[in-house]
């Protein structure tokens, strides 16, 4: 038997919740490419675009994924045999590094541990023992997805200007931005990538990437410049040249909505929405916790980001506890992504989610809990709904 009929809760990290009238804004048909509405739309979301990044610099928008924007970020700054740290914490800052690699980068992992955020210590001392000053970028990522931890971006910022180092500072916010604070003027970020379809609650097939004035004068040298990625080209006077081609009309329609949506909300809003929920989802880890084989993937408190938590199940197969809140329940967890399949699962609390879908999925998790004989402290949501009741005042 299953209780699955009725509206399924996506609780995956990306694509997430698209809010209806999103979808609604996208049911518009094409225009002129040149029409000055469509202009104006790519302005107003240039400008805005740059206020959520925190940037007085105008960003550029893609017609691809994250790993477009990755690759766009790469090759706009770096030439062939460029050296790059990679501050690992979990499975997307090392993809991202490999990405740099195949182009012809050489990529140097900062060791880091997928159960907690990275050091800002350690990126400072890496950087001081580079004397010649052989590394070009440093590439980080806000809220690792794959294991929920939430680096720290700001403290890297400062790390890097201790060392007095060069580096470009690279910082994947492609499960932050929109969930979290993001300052990237104010915190030293020199390149910053996201993604329409995560804390943005767009569709997925948008990205952007704002690049801050030593990118830009970084860009003048980069060889891994293509015509299709590059910003000389799309710096352009036409408004054309701003998509490299066809601008992917209805898709800024939606991504208008939700900026919209976010603004009308107001960002602090967002972000303590996020923070409320996400700490009623740890409130419920903790005590599922103690029955001993569930456990949070980020052992340090302050490293469990507001977006993703990843959730591990020493010994149990968290597929088949992700499995039946699907099948059973109408409720869609994350998979543990690489070496983490069947480890772990992931609760995404990013985007358009409020407190029924957050607790409505806690509540499926505990009862697969419960169902699948996996041993656990009781009342996890109970401690969610008490830290709610509490923080959300009538
Ligand atoms: C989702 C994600 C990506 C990849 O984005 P795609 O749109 O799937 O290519 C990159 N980095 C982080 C942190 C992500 O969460």
């Amino acid at each position: 038997m299953t209780v699955r009929a009725g509206r399924e809760f996506l609780a995956v990290p990306g694509p997430t919740n698209i809010p209806d009238q999103v979808l609604q804004a996208m049911h518009a048909p094409a225009v002129e490419l040149y029409s000055e509405p469509l202009v104006a739309l790519t302005d107003g979301l240039l400008r805005d675009l740059g206020g959520v990044f925190g940037t007085a610099t105008r960003p550029f928008i893609y017609i691809a994924n994250g790993h477009g924007a990755w690759e766009a970020a790469l090759t706009n700054v770096l030439s062939r045999g460029d050296k790059i740290l990679v501050l690992e914490s979990g499975k997307f800052a090392v993809d991202w590094g490999d990405a740099a690699a195949r182009l012809g980068a050489e990529a140097e992992v900062l060791k880091g541990d997928w159960r907690r955020a990275v050091r800002p210590q350690d990126v400072e001392a890496r950087l001081r023992a580079d004397k010649a000053g052989a590394i070009k970028a440093i590439l980080a990522v806000q809220i690792e997805t794959s294991t929920g931890v939430g680096n720290d971006i700001a403290a890297i910022g400062r790390a890097i200007k201790a060392a007095q180092h060069g580096a470009l500072f690279m910082v994947d916010a492609v499960a932050s931005l929109g969930c979290v604070p993001f300052a990237m003027d104010a915190w030293g970020v020199d390149v910053a990538v996201a993604a329409s379809q995560k804390g943005l609650m767009s569709p997925p097939g948008l990205s952007f990437i704002a690049a801050g004035p030593r990118a830009r004068e970084a860009n003048k040298k980069a060889g891994l410049r293509t015509p299709y990625w590059d910003w000389a080209v799309r710096d352009g006077g036409s408004h054309y040249q701003k998509y490299s081609g066809t601008p992917p009309e209805q898709l800024l329609y939606a991504l208008r909505k939700a900026l919209d949506m976010l603004f009308e909300e107001g960002l602090d809003n967002v972000f303590l929405r996020h923070r409320l929920l996400a700490e009623a989802v740890r409130r419920a880890v903790a005590v599922w916790k103690k029955g001993n084989v569930v456990d949070f993937q980020v052992d340090e408190p302050a490293a469990r980001s507001d977006a993703v938590t990843a959730v591990l199940t020493n010994g149990f197969d968290a597929n088949l506890i992700r499995i039946y809140c699907e099948k059973k329940c109408g409720v869609v967890l994350g998979r543990g992504l690489g070496t983490m399949n069947g480890k772990a699962f992931r609760i995404a609390h990013m985007g358009h989610v409020n407190a029924p879908m957050v607790l409505g999925t806690l509540a499926v998790v505990e009862t697969a809990l419960k169902a699948c004989g996996v041993p656990h402290g009781d009342g996890g949501v109970a401690a969610a709904i008490a830290w709610l009741s509490e923080h959300v005042k009538p």
